[in-house]
């Protein structure tokens, strides 16, 4: 720090240094722990010889929103934004982030707020993992701290394009520092290692919403930074455990189908609701109409499914029943028609003396039916009718079963895109 102490001013407990390239004065927060100091003017301070390194303040203008000596109240902790450097991915040079540096002035502590494309990673010093030490050689890809399991999120080595303020490290000299990062969403672990001094660093944190660091810097415009992508350790949407919930939700349709087939199936037979016969007269046939007794369809979720089952006996003849299903409230018509036909002679037959056709759609309501007999065929007949329904609570069961299995497959679909979102494999969640 030679260049520092020849520029050092201490004045009333506060230590302050005047840039030789703008005469600026500005205070050191930690002036025992500045490593490099970059002034607002661009000129770079620091033990090592930077020699026509200079960044430009007026760099940052346009990128973070937050500013140098912009100040944060976490959990009643006051942080100070004491450096910001711009910092890229040297494998990806898409890949970058704004690291505001954080000092506590009553810990003398440093933490270190991350800012990639809007998304926020707030990450604090910690001691080192004892469990780590034994694998420092290993490259572990998940990290066991506390119980929580951590993910290997990504391994890199940055490079700074621009940066400002005071630094407890050197963030230019960074080709020697390898990262790693894990998550365990919303939680991150960063470890650096100085693969010269064979150091390491630990960070510990977590993510933080837009609206959870305009909260805390009481800076209403990071609610409205632009974002994009998912961050680095951003949970999923409502924290939700998408694991967990297809596995609840497959027992429930387990269940579902279990109840179906054992204890509803003895009900599953379809249910007669009303049953009539007629004798159709060769007469009267072409002008009978027959009114049926009047019956009653429930309210339920999903409408009624009729079947009409019509029998007789014939023998080599046709007969037609033009069947309307009345709704008395409404005087709403249904109009169907049954076609049976049998002949038969020495050794064949063909038809059927039965015939059934099914109603769908069919709301609650009262209902009657009415019939007319069609017939060249010259015998009286009589002719039964049943009406009955399938089951309505049988759909419901499929109907629940159906739902909980979309919802599942749907979950499963887009926790798959939040993921491909976080490696930045994707940008929108159905791109
Ligand atoms: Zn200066």
């Amino acid at each position: 720090m030679s260049e520092f102490e020849n520029y050092l001013l201490t004045e009333e407990s506060k230590t302050f240094f005047t840039c030789k390239a703008c005469n600026r004065k500005t205070e050191l927060l930690f002036p025992e722990k500045v490593n490099i100091f970059a002034c607002q003017c661009g000129k770079i301070h620091c033990e090592h010889d930077y020699k026509g390194y200079y960044y430009t303040g007026n760099q940052f203008a346009n990128k973070g929103l937050l500013k140098l000596g912009q100040q944060a109240n976490l959990d009643g902790e006051i942080w100070e934004i004491v450096g910001i450097a711009n910092k890229f991915n040297t494998k990806l040079a898409f890949d970058r982030w704004i690291e505001y540096v954080m000092f506590n002035k009553k810990t003398e502590k440093f933490s270190f707020l991350n800012c990639a494309y809007g998304n926020y990673t707030w990450l604090f010093e910690r001691e080192r993992f004892k469990d780590l030490d034994s694998k420092k050689s290993e490259k572990p890809r998940i990290l066991e701290v506390d119980g929580e399991v951590y993910k290997l999120y990504q391994r890199y080595s940055y490079r700074s394009n621009s940066i400002i303020g005071q630094f407890p490290y050197d963030p230019i000299q960074s080709k020697d520092i390898n990262c790693a990062d894990f998550v365990s969403p919303p939680n991150a672990i960063s470890i650096e290692e100085n693969v010269k001094t064979n150091e390491f660093s630990y960070f510990q944190g977590r993510h933080f919403y837009r609206k959870e660091i305009a909260s805390v810097f009481k800076d209403d415009r990071i609610v409205y930074q632009s974002r994009e992508g998912v961050g680095m350790a951003q949970p999923f949407y409502g924290k939700i455990d998408v694991g967990n919930f297809s596995r609840i939700g497959i027992g429930f349709i387990l269940l579902l189908l279990l109840l179906n087939f054992g204890i509803f199936n003895q009900f599953h037979h379809s249910k007669e609701i009303t049953s009539f016969s007629v004798t159709s007269s060769t007469e009267t046939r072409s002008s009978d109409e027959f009114v049926t007794q009047s019956f009653v369809l429930k309210e339920q979720v999903v409408p009624h499914y009729l079947n009409v089952y019509c029998g007789t006996f014939l023998n080599n003849e046709w007969l037609e029943a033009a069947i309307t299903l009345v709704n008395e409230k409404t005087g709403d018509e249904r109009e169907l028609g049954l076609v049976l036909e049998h002949y038969s002679g020495d050794g064949w037959e063909e038809g059927s003396n039965a015939n059934d056709i099914g109603i769908s759609e069919v709301p609650a309501g009262k209902y009657h039916f009415k019939l007319k007999i069609y017939s060249d065929s010259v015998s009286d007949k009589s002719i039964s009718f049943i009406i009955s329904e399938e089951n309505p609570s049988n759909w419901n069961f499929w109907l629940i079963g159906f739902i909980a299995l979309g919802i599942i497959l749907l979950m499963t679909f887009v926790k798959q895109q939040f993921e491909r979102m976080r490696s930045g494999e994707i940008d929108t969640l159905f791109g």
